[in-house]
Formats: C-alpha cells, sequence, structure tokens
C-alpha cells in the first residue's frame, strides 16, 4: 500500500484527531518520490501541529494517545492529559523502582560473595559458610526464588504432540514480577477513568490513557529484546529472563493497542471509522500498527516460535519495523507529545543494532578476516574452531552467535564458548599428542582460536554438519563471523564445593567452569575445594566432542585433589564400554538419581555449595527440585542455563 500525505490528508489527519470529521475531506496529491515523501510528512505534521492546536482551542498540538474528542470540554480534555501523564510516569516509576530493589539484592549478593571469596580463600574447612544463614532465608529461596508456580517443572517445555511446545512455568518470583507488570498496567488503564460520566467520556479517557500506556511500555519492550541489553550485566539477570519479561510486555502492549483502537472505534462507529481509515493518515497509521501488533500477538506463541524460529524471527523483526514506524507517523501527525518515547525506542533499536555491527567489525575485521574450520564429528555433532584476527577474551558461561554466510545464510546461532585462546588444547600438538609441557606453553602467546561444539538439530546445525560430512576427511574450512562474546557470568569462584551438571552438548557450558577452577586452585586464587562434574550423555562417544579439552583439564597439576568427574551413559552399546579409570574419573551405565547424588555431595561438602546445570529441561528440574530439597540445611546456590529462549 502507498501511503500519501498531502497538505489536505494533513488537516484531516488533525481534525480526525480532533474528534471533527464528519465529511470526507477531498483526496490529496499523491506523492511520489521519496524526497517528497519526506517532505511532505513534514509539511504534514505541521500541517496537523496547527490545525490540532486550533481545534483544540490553541493548545499547541495533541498530547494524549489518541488525539481528541469531540465528547470532552477543552479543559476536561487537558485534565484527561496531564492524568494519562501522570500514569505514564507511575509506570516508568514502578519499573524503574522494580530494577532499584533488584540491583540492590543482586548488590548485596555480590558483596557477601566477594567477602566469602576472601574470607575462604586459604581456609580449607569453611565450616561457618556452609549451613544456612537464617531459616528464613532458606524458607524464601526454597518457596520462592527456586520454586516453579505449581508443580516441579520449570525448564521442560510443555509439549503439544509429539514435538510442539506450549512453553513453561516460570518460577514463582518471575510470576509474582509478571502479576505485578500485568497487573500494574490494568490498574494504570483504568484507574481515575469517569466511570460514571457518559459512555463518550468513558471511551475517550480509556482510547487516551490505553494509547499512551502502550507507548511508554514500547521502551522496555524494545530494550528487553537486545542482546547488547546493559541490563544484563548490571543486574546479573540472563537474556533468557529478560526474554520472558519482552514476551509478557508484548502482550501487554498489543492488549493496550487493541483497547485504544477499540475504544476509538466504539466511540465513532464503525461506519465512520471505515470511511476515515481510507482518508486519513493518522487513522490508517494508527489502524495499521495495531494490525501489525496483532500479527505479533498471533505469531509468537512458544510452539510456533519452536518450531519455526527463523521464520518467525525474520517475521517478528518486519512486523516489529511495520507496527514502529506507522505508530511513529501517527503521533508524527499530530504532533503528539508522546512521538519522544517512540523516538526513544527507536534510537534505542538502532544502537543496538550498531553494537552488534561494531562487535562484528571488531571481532572478525583485522589483518586476517575469521574462518571457521567445521568438523563433522561421529556422533551428530560438529566441532567449530574458529581462527580470529584478535584475541578474545570470554568468561566462562558466555556464549557468541556465529554467522557462517557459505554455509547458513545470514542466520546467526548462539554457541556457548566451549575454549579459546589462553586455553590449553590450542597448543596441543596433534600430530605428536602431545600436551603443553609448562605455564608458558598455556599462558604464552595469546592465541585467537575459539572452540563450539555444535549439536546436529534440524536446521542450521544441521546445514553445519552435512557441509563438513560431504568434504573430504570430514572437514572443511569457510568464512565466519563471530558476535559477542554475550551471556552473564556467574563466578563460582567464591564457593567451598561446585557440582556442575551437565547434559549432551550442556557440557559445553560447563567445561570453562572447571578449568577456571582447576586451575584457580591450582594458582590459589579461589576458595574452592570440591569440584564435581556430573555429565550425562548417551553414549562414549560422545567423549570425542570435547575429548582434546577434556584431556587438557585431567592433565593439570593436582587436579586429582579437587576434581571428580562421573560421567552417566544412557544408552551404552555394550557394557564393557562403561569402564571407570580411575577414581576420580568415573562412568555408569543408565541416568544418575540426581537427588541422591546431590545429597552425597551435599554430606562432604566444603563450605558453601553452587550447584550449576546445563541440559535439557527436565534434567535442570530435576537438579532444581533436589537443590531445593537441601536448602533447609546446606548452604546452597542454584544456577541455570538453558539452550533455548
Ligand atoms: C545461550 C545458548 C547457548 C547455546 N550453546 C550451544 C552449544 O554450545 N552447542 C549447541 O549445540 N547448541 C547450543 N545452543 C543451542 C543452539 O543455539 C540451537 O540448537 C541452534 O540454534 C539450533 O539451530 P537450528 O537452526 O539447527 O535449529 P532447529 O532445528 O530449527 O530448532 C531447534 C531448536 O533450536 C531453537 N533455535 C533455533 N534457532 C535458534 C536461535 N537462533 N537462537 C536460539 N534458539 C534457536 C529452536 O527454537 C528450536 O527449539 C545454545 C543456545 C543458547 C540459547
Amino acid at each position: 500500500m502507498s501511503i500519501s500525505f498531502s497538505g489536505t490528508l494533513a488537516a484531516s489527519a488533525a481534525q480526525e484527531a480532533s474528534g471533527l470529521l464528519t465529511a470526507p475531506p477531498a483526496s490529496g496529491t499523491v506523492i511520489s518520490t521519496s524526497l517528497g515523501f519526506v517532505s511532505s510528512i513534514v509539511t504534514s505534521a505541521a500541517a496537523a501541529a496547527v490545525t490540532s492546536g486550533a481545534a483544540g482551542g490553541g493548545g499547541g498540538g495533541g498530547g494524549g494517545g489518541g488525539g481528541k474528542s469531540s465528547a470532552l470540554a477543552p479543559e476536561e480534555e487537558s485534565a484527561m492529559k496531564a492524568e494519562s501523564r501522570k500514569f505514564s510516569h507511575w509506570l516508568f516509576l514502578c519499573l524503574s523502582a522494580i530494577a532499584f530493589i533488584i540491583i540492590i539484592y543482586r548488590g548485596i549478593l555480590l558483596v557477601s560473595a566477594h567477602i566469602r571469596h576472601l574470607v575462604c580463600i586459604n581456609d580449607s574447612t569453611q565450616t561457618y559458610w556452609s549451613i544456612p544463614a537464617a531459616p528464613w532465608l532458606s524458607k524464601f529461596k526454597k518457596d520462592f526464588i527456586l520454586a516453579p508456580l505449581f508443580g516441579l517443572r520449570h525448564n521442560e517445555h510443555f509439549k503439544i504432540g509429539s514435538a510442539g511446545s506450549a512453553g513453561i512455568v516460570p518460577t514463582r518470583f518471575q510470576a509474582l514480577f509478571l502479576l505485578i507488570l500485568f497487573g500494574g498496567n490494568i490498574a494504570l488503564t483504568v484507574g481515575s477513568i469517569h466511570w460514571s460520566k457518559p459512555s463518550a467520556v468513558i471511551l475517550s479517557e480509556l482510547r487516551n490513557r490505553s494509547g499512551v500506556l502502550a507507548v511508554t511500555n514500547m521502551v522496555p519492550l524494545f530494550v528487553l529484546a537486545g542482546r547488547n541489553n546493559p541490563l544484563i550485566p548490571l543486574l546479573r539477570i540472563s537474556f533468557d529472563t529478560y526474554n520472558l519479561i519482552h514476551r509478557w510486555l508484548g502482550r501487554i502492549v498489543v492488549l493496550e493497542a487493541i483497547v485504544h483502537t477499540v475504544s476509538h472505534i466504539s466511540n465513532k462507529g464503525w461506519d465512520k471509522y471505515l470511511v476515515s481509515v481510507g482518508k486519513s493518515q493518522f487513522i490508517m497509521t494508527g489502524t495499521i500498527s495495531t494490525l501489525a501488533m496483532i500479527f505479533l500477538f498471533i505469531q509468537s506463541p512458544s510452539i510456533i516460535r519452536h518450531a519455526f524460529y527463523e521464520t518467525f524471527l525474520t517475521l517478528h523483526i518486519l512486523a516489529a519495523v511495520a507496527a514502529t514506524v506507522t505508530l511513529y507517523y501517527h503521533l508524527m501527525l499530530i504532533n503528539n507529545k508522546w512521538l519522544v518515547y517512540v523516538q526513544v525506542t527507536i534510537a534505542l533499536w538502532a544502537a543496538e543494532r550498531f553494537a552488534r555491527l561494531v562487535s562484528i567489525i571488531y571481532r572478525n575485521c583485522g589483518r586476517t578476516m575469521t574462518r571457521a574450520t567445521i568438523t563433522a564429528l561421529s556422533t551428530e555433532a560438529s566441532r567449530v574452531t574458529l581462527d580470529m584476527p584478535r584475541p578474545f577474551k570470554f568468561r566462562p558461561g558466555q556464549y557468541v552467535f556465529l554467522y557462517l554466510p557459505t554455509v547458513t545464510g545470514w542466520q546467526s546461532h548462539p554457541f556457548s564458548v566451549a575454549w579459546a585462546d589462553e586455553s590449553a588444547p590450542l597448543v596441543w600438538d596433534e600430530k605428536k599428542e602431545e600436551l603443553p609441557k609448562n605455564r608458558q606453553d598455556v599462558y604464552g602467546p595469546q592465541k585467537t582460536s575459539v572452540e563450539l561444539i555444535v549439536r546436529r538439530r534440524t536446521g542450521a546445525t544441521n546445514s553445519i554438519f552435512q557441509k563438513a560430512a560431504a568434504a573430504p576427511e570430514g572437514t572443511v574450512t569457510v568464512r565466519a563471523l563471530v558476535e559477542g562474546p554475550y551471556g552473564t557470568h556467574h563466578s563460582l569462584c567464591s564457593y567451598g564445593t561446585v557440582v556442575l551438571f551437565a547434559g549432551g552438548v550442556g557440557i559445553t557450558h560447563q567445561l570453562p567452569n572447571v578449568l577456571e577452577l582447576v586451575q584457580g586452585y591450582v594458582d590459589g586464587t579461589v576458595a574452592t575445594r570440591k569440584v564435581t562434574l556430573i555429565w550425562v550423555l548417551q553414549n562414549p562417544e560422545h567423549l570425542q566432542w570435547v575429548k582434546r579439552q577434556m584431556t587438557s583439564i585431567l592433565a593439570i597439576e593436582r587436579r586429582r585433589e579437587i576434581l571428580k568427574v562421573v560421567l552417566f551413559v544412557t544408552k551404552p552399546q555394550q557394557s564393557r564400554e562403561i569402564m571407570s579409570p580411575s577414581s576420580t574419573v568415573q562412568m555408569f551405565p543408565g541416568k544418575p538419581n540426581i537427588e541422591q547424588v546431590l545429597q552425597a555431595e551435599a554430606e562432604e561438602r566444603v563450605g558453601t555449595m553452587a550447584v550449576s546445570v546445563c541440559g535439557p529441561g527436565a534434567m535442570s528440574d530435576d537438579v532444581r527440585y533436589a537443590v531445593r530439597r537441601l536448602v533447609d540445611y546446606v548452604n546452597i546456590d542454584f544456577i541455570e542455563e538453558a539452550f533455548s529462549w
């Protein structure tokens, strides 16, 4: 649909905004060149502002979320706008207050972890730190922070049919937050509406209020969708959680946009509304914006997202752009003061995209460009070794977005950094099968190689695997781009005991943690005295994924004093495959009884315990439950990483 703006139509926008449109205006000239388009918009806005101001009794432009209504006297109208402004400020204030409380809470946790780290670094018993500080705190953790809203499932998706995901159950803490968000928005939408007045007045007020709140909510909505969201490092909350809030905020914005539009239509009457859509740019852009938002609502449930992620993402971005741009014009045509919120939203979105671009250029362009060597492993996975032009620093738990233009087009997918430049495998000599001989080998010249393990699924990961599998010797080198690293770093260095659970390819998340803790123990920089890695894998062949990394870790001097590796093989081909090479590296068939395993670890713990899990949802939920069972008498923290959002 081509959008034409002319002085005449701008006047009609202002008239529409003023509720004065009684007859269709004469059609305006269609301006076809882009330059003309832009200048006509500016002219239209100016004309609309003047007309709107005149219609509103010289108020100098619209200030409400939906223009003006003939149902209200000028003083009632300005009171209504003042109310909406107040409610919008309230919304921002509430969101800021919540963020502030979380900052304080996170701050307290960080300071106490730091104190524990310093106090325990030279203490081998750490008895004081091994028991919970206060019963109420344990109860709070067990029944509020860690507990799913109902039942025992949190990370495991509810399934529709064999594959479809119907979403997850939030934790009680998350549910309370969402309730406050939802309840707060409902209260702000209906609060102080004059319900005793005629319906035209009520609808005008509702239209104005819901419009203002929808526009206000768009700012956090866009911030939370970004990979470079500054709140991630600030609050140490993962992208995953922000994504959850983003989805619910999105639903709120759509509902508010619907209330806004329906109030307008009800006030005006369907027939008049239909006429105005064709004649008024103001109404047309508003309508398109609401329709684009409804489309976003329909296309983003979990089942669609997970089944067709790339299609979902492309349509989501296009619809979000359509909704925002048309909203921009909708507000600009009446010189609405809430336009500034849309401008802020667009600026933040552009800044986030720019940050991605900078990251990509910085990481990949230098004297050489990043190249990826993909090796198809026999076990439904690929090893991607990235040779990057610059040193690459990352913290355990971080991940990158990988682009392989010649293999997967412009898709980008997140993968945990399994190993990077300062790590021992980089000096592993493949031919001699030699490990680094001394620290200089490991920490000497800065290397720029990064390793990812990519489990084969059905989309891009399948293309990656097939590309390598089709090449001679199962290895191929292609151009690549890396963006990141991203992700929250939960330092485990202040815990006396650390238990790391990995399910399948979740091992990529845990290996850097193991390396950091074992190396830190040898160097005397961590409080950790016991590390247990429990890896549940389908068959022993999967050991190949991380053989080199594991060999390097096991070769670290004194690692036996601190590290125990327990492997559970769920589908062994033959029983003789299950061997325990030593007392610190054990292998068992079947699945672990997670509660028993954790119970045993807790009985032999040193100091505060950290339990981290990265694996399938069901496994994460089992670990979460087992931790909750221990919280009453063990000082224990739970950290979960999900490979999906
Ligand atoms: C923080 C994080 C770290 C990860 N680390 C690893 C790792 O180290 N090794 C590994 O093998 N896998 C990892 N994954 C999972 C990996 O990103 C997906 O398996 C991969 O993107 C699937 O691509 P596909 O096109 O083959 O997916 P499909 O087969 O089309 O879909 C499989 C699943 O992956 C999800 N998915 C698809 N594309 C994306 C995307 N761009 N972002 C997020 N989810 C997506 C879909 O929703 C679906 O649930 C990680 C995921 C996250 C979120």
